[in-house]
């Protein structure tokens, strides 16, 4: 279903004009109006989903398997180093349109863009106490899920 007052509805329907590097019945890719690297784009579905908890599992599969390709496509023709692949939840992880979406982030070698922040270190104490928290009544994380 579409969203009325979703700008992303809008784009990937196209309702709204974009830079359209692919499109099918169920996704399209654009170019990002403020791109973080030369080529920066964005996997939308046409269906609204505001994030990744309500994209369907199917969706899901797709969305990434659709940027997989892409990215082969446009490593090819920009010649870019590598890629990063980055999506967003939730406001504090820096969503900002609320509609489920892949940015797809080549990488070139002194391009200066530094994706994620800085990390720390942990010892094992600190990686069990998160782990048994996460796979409670689950057997070394080999349930269900
Ligand atoms: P996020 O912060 O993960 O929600 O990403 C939103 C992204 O959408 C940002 O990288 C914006 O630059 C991009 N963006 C916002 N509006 C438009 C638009 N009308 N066309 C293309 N990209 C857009
Ligand atoms: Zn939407």
């Amino acid at each position: 279903m579409k969203k009325d007052d979703c700008i992303f509805c809008k784009i990937a329907n196209g309702e709204i004009p974009s830079k359209t590097l692919y499109e099918d019945e169920r996704f399209r890719v654009i170019l990002d109006l403020g791109p973080a690297t030369r080529g920066h784009a964005l996997v939308l579905p046409k269906e609204h989903f505001a994030n990744l908890y309500e994209l369907p599992e199917e969706w899901c599969r797709e969305a990434f398997a659709l940027a997989g390709r892409m990215a082969g496509r446009m490593t090819e023709r920009l010649s870019c180093d590598g890629f990063n692949l980055l999506q967003n939840n939730g406001e504090v992880a820096g969503q900002t349109v609320f509609h489920f979406h892949i940015h797809m982030i080549p990488r070139y070698y002194g391009d200066g863009q530094i994706i994620g922040g800085k990390q720390g270190k942990a010892d094992q104490e600190e990686l069990e106490a998160v782990r048994r928290i996460i796979c409670e009544g689950e057997e070394q994380g080999r349930g269900t899920l």
